[in-house]
């Protein structure tokens, strides 16, 4: 992994730090797993992917940092994380990414943030909150993907993955928050897409039947195919 320290001004309150940026990684050949969470080493950078400024508190991401009032900042809701007893620095960090994003209606950014909350909390072994971060997650997830094909005719290969992509994370979220009866619309509901993400769903139907809350990868779900036939 490249990694670089790079000077940052806080959008909010206008402090510069150094901060810590992923400039490359080597990406493993092994498979995601279903919710497309990248293998252990990639995840290992996930403290570089987002920044908390020492002085306001505000979530600086890689990518957009919107405004937000600062006396949202200092509220009981963005400090507590709104309640949700999260174990980690890194899990809150990510959580308040999401609480920022809520505020100034950028579903899409919500919707990486919590998931990235969630992935995190996997890894802390904090199943509880990890469920309530997938919660959350498929309660704006519908909201993003339908944004996502807003001109579905118009649509660029690199759109249509983008869509599929957020499809796999909400089934996954959903089997993994026990939403079957909204899996199992989710599925049938699905007409298009690519064999990829057909299977997957079926997957996901299948996993969910045997009440399988665990996670998955891209490998089990080919020895699964491979045991069929
Ligand atoms: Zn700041």
């Amino acid at each position: 992994m490249q990694i670089a320290p790079i000077k940052i001004m806080c959008p909010i309150c206008g402090t510069v730090d150094w901060y810590d940026i992923l400039m490359s990684a080597f990406i493993a050949a092994r498979e995601p797993d279903l919710d497309l969470r990248p293998p252990e080493m990639l995840r290992s950078s996930m403290s570089m992917w987002a920044h908390e400024c020492k002085k306001c508190s505000y979530v600086i991401s890689q990518s957009k940092n919107p405004f937000v009032d600062p006396v949202f900042l200092n509220s009981e809701k963005y400090i507590d994380c709104d309640g949700v007893a999260l174990r980690s620095d890194l899990a809150k960090r990510f959580f308040r990414e999401y609480l920022i994003a809520l505020e100034v209606n950028d579903k899409e950014k919500a919707a990486y943030a919590i998931r990235n909350a969630a992935w995190v909390c996997d890894d802390n072994g904090d199943g509880l909150n990890a469920i309530e971060c997938r919660k959350r997650l498929c309660n704006i997830l519908p909201d993003v993907i339908k944004a996502s094909r807003r001109f579905p005719k118009m649509l660029k290969r690199e759109d249509r993955k983008k869509t599929e992509n957020l499809i796999l994370l909400y089934a996954d979220a959903l089997r993994r928050s026990e939403q079957d009866a909204k899996l199992y619309a989710l599925c049938k509901k699905i007409l298009f897409g690519s064999k990829r993400l057909g299977e997957a769903l079926l997957y996901q139907a299948e996993l969910a039947k045997t009440n399988d809350r665990s996670c998955h990868t891209f490998d089990d779900l080919r020895e699964s195919e491979d045991s069929k036939q």
